[in-house]
């Protein structure tokens, strides 16, 4: 959905309900009598039911639910959030307080996260495994220095997904059990030379570690691909000044959805998570 076709939906409410109905893959029905004859009343941001001519609430367990705004303004929201925009300027684009914007971006996070939580997808083949570090001023060393920051565990699959995962240190114990998590066993898993991931080759899988000093050495073993994601997701959480600790994972997600659905329709994709529907 480009800018100009959403700006015509939500120019007007009913508009929008109607945009919203057609992408409510399941089927709406009268609470009261059963009917599927339904109609919108635009004014009163309702369903009415032709048969028995009571008015409901439309996708009352929807996500939309949540904050109390009117449906155009919604997804006007939807669409800012999916292209980035921070919640204060969305706020003052669309004319709505920045708290309940704050908590509007809240509940699309909170979407992505538990849409994430419901696919269980394990990494196969060639992986790429690397830690990052979030927040805090100092570049700290592994292990030390690493205080006051966020360490995040990424694995890449190449050709595929990549999976991140907030994780308390970087030692073996750690980082191996991360891996089991998500990564079958079998599959070449390519780091640089940190010790923490040594264990990995007692472990089922097959390690080869990338030497930084030699760059050029060997043509597979590269964690390139992990390191694209992570500048990714740092140049886009630059824009987020000092996400607090407990809200972290959400943003962090957050990168992780974005990164595999590059080049697929977000808007559409949350869309169907605030409506509570699959995606078809
Ligand atoms: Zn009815």
């Amino acid at each position: 959905m480009d800018f100009l076709s959403l700006g015509k939906i939500i120019s007007d409410e009913k508009e929008s309900l109607e945009f919203l109905r057609s992408r409510y893959n399941k089927r709406i029905h009268c609470p009261f009598c059963k009917s599927r004859q339904i109609y919108i009343m635009g004014s009163r941001r309702q369903f009415r039911c032709r048969k028995c001519k009571k008015d409901f609430k439309p996708f009352a367990h929807s996500r939309f639910q949540l904050v109390k705004i009117p449906y155009s303004k919604w997804l006007a929201l939807v669409k800012l959030f999916e292209l980035s925009v921070s919640a204060l300027v969305a706020s003052e684009q669309t004319r709505t307080s920045y708290k309940t914007t704050l908590k509007a971006f809240g509940i699309i996070r909170l979407s992505i996260l538990e849409e994430l939580a419901k696919t269980d997808d394990v990494l196969r083949g060639e992986i790429e495994a690397d830690e990052a570090y979030f927040g805090g001023r100092r570049k700290g060393n592994r292990g030390r220095g690493a205080r006051n920051k966020t360490i995040v565990f990424g694995i890449l699959e190449r050709n595929g997904k990549v999976s991140v995962d907030i994780v308390k240190n970087v030692s073996a114990k750690t980082l191996l059990a991360s891996t089991v998590k998500k990564v079958k066993r079998g599959s070449i898993v390519y780091t640089d030379k940190w010790r923490g991931y040594d264990s990995l080759m007692f472990s089922g899988y097959r390690h080869m570690s990338v030497d930084h000093q030699k760059r050029f050495a060997n043509g597979r073993v590269y964690i390139n691909g992990i390191e694209g994601f992570w500048s990714f997701a740092k140049e886009r959480m630059m824009k987020y000044h000092g996400i607090s600790p407990d809200k972290f994972l959400l943003y962090i997600k957050e990168m992780e959805w974005r990164y595999n659905n590059r080049g697929y329709n977000l808007f559409d994709l949350l869309i169907h998570y605030m409506l509570g529907v699959e995606y078809t």
